[in-house]
């Protein structure tokens, strides 16, 4: 019945579900995955305590295509979740996004009333309003807004697009340079928001048992396949390999750093382990002042164990530059350089018909957990 090959390299969700599809439509899949597990940035620990813990940092699965969702499913049951995330500024706490709530308790009621008609007067039909939109507004109320949140909320993490707009560190971070004109704290807008039982790892790894689908563990999967560039030819094990090659870690390594180092940052997270029932009133904690920790998340808020009198708070230090064999690398840099060197690494790729570079770091690109599926769904369903 599997007449096809194919392989995948990286067993993070991206190579997971490019595994589970390409053996869905019959082809036998040989996987590699560097790391003793699978799972990458979505890789969960379960704590001496038992409490489970996201080690790369707080994931929640959100997305309004109900075919990635169903997909999912699949592998695993979901519970809806609502996502809460709440910042520190001037010794507040206030919602993120900055909603009405959030600007009544920064700015008080009459000068809230005042910055929401004028978000009004410019953008009538819209909920949400980027930072940067209000920059460029015109308006000096809402650019002084806009300023405000750079400066407040904004210090740590960012990440500045060429095109001087401003996008955040990873896909957790996103919405904090949004304003919301209701009092909606719901961190997302998606209308699917949900979380995996057993945990994204058990997930996963349904997605990939199955019997077309081989997994090798600790393997670079680098050692195992040469490209020619005379020929646009892949081999796998010195013999050339006629199916889909699937690539998911940086593209850089790919061609050996050939025009230099992709710039990436990394990120530091330790674990606390409390004996309370909760910590802190909601999932995460920006702490955009704190040079220790900018962000606090308690993972028992997301995983709703039944574990009285345990808890565990997990704290992200500031982001620094990723360095290979020390940080891994963690979010693509936007910048313009960084993007140009991207570019003659994606057009290298390009003389290799066979290679599918998906997923967050050989796109070197943010991507949802969602945006990474439907990636896939779209690559296969091309084949
Ligand atoms: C802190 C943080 C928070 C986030 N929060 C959210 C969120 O709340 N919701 C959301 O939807 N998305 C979130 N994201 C985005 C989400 O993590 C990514 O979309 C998703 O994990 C991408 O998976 P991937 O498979 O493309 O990459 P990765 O998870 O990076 O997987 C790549 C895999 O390749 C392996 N590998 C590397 N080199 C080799 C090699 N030479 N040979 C074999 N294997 C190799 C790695 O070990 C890894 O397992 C967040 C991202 C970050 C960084």
């Amino acid at each position: 019945m599997f007449n096809k090959e194919a392989l995948v390299i990286g067993l993070g969700i991206s190579g997971c579900a490019a595994a589970r599809m390409l053996a869905d439509a019959g082809y036998n899949v040989t996987c590699f995955e560097k790391e003793s597990h699978i799972g990458g940035y979505l890789f969960e620990e379960t704590r001496p305590n038992g409490i489970r813990v996201q080690s790369c940092g707080p994931h929640i699965f959100h997305t309004d295509n109900e075919s990635v969702y169903a997909f999912l499913r699949r592998f695993g049951s979901f519970y809806p979740y609502t996502h809460r995330v709440l910042a520190q500024v001037d010794k507040k706490l206030v919602p993120l996004p900055l909603n009405r709530h959030s600007l009544e308790m920064l700015f008080g009621e009459e000068r809230t009333a005042l910055l929401l008609a004028r978000i009004h007067a410019f953008w009538s039909d819209r909920k949400r309003i980027a930072v940067d939109e209000l920059i460029n507004s015109k308006d000096s109320h809402l650019a002084d807004l806009g300023r405000y949140i750079v400066e407040n909320i904004l210090t740590i993490n960012i990440n500045r697009k060429s095109s001087g707009s401003f996008a955040y560190a990873d896909d957790s971070y996103m919405n904090d340079a949004y304003v919301d004109i209701t009092e909606d704290d719901n961190y997302y807008e998606d209308s699917i928001q949900a979380m995996p039982m057993q945990g994204f790892m058990k997930v996963m790894e349904k997605m990939i048992d199955h019997p077309a689908i081989t997994t090798y563990l600790n393997m670079d999967g680098l050692t195992r396949i040469s490209l020619l560039e005379e020929s646009g030819v892949v081999l796998f094990d010195g013999a050339p390999f006629k199916g889909p090659v699937v690539y998911t870690p940086t593209i850089d390594k790919l061609f050996d750093y050939r025009f230099g180092d992709l710039r990436f940052r990394g990120n530091i997270i330790t674990f606390q382990d409390l004996d309370s029932d909760f910590s802190n009133p909601c999932a995460v904690i920006v702490r955009p002042g704190d040079p220790e920790s900018v962000r606090v998340y308690e993972s028992k808020q997301m995983t709703l164990q039944d574990l009285p009198g345990k808890t565990t708070v997990c704290m992200e230090a500031p982001y620094v530059s990723a360095v290979k064999g020390v940080y891994e690398p963690f979010e693509p840099d936007l910048s313009s350089e960084s993007m140009e060197l991207y570019r003659k690494y994606h057009k290298l790729s390009r003389q290799f018909p066979s290679l599918a570079l998906l997923g967050r770091m050989a796109c070197y690109e943010n991507q949802s957990i969602s945006e990474s599926i439907e990636q896939v769904m779209e690559f296969v369903s091309r084949l």
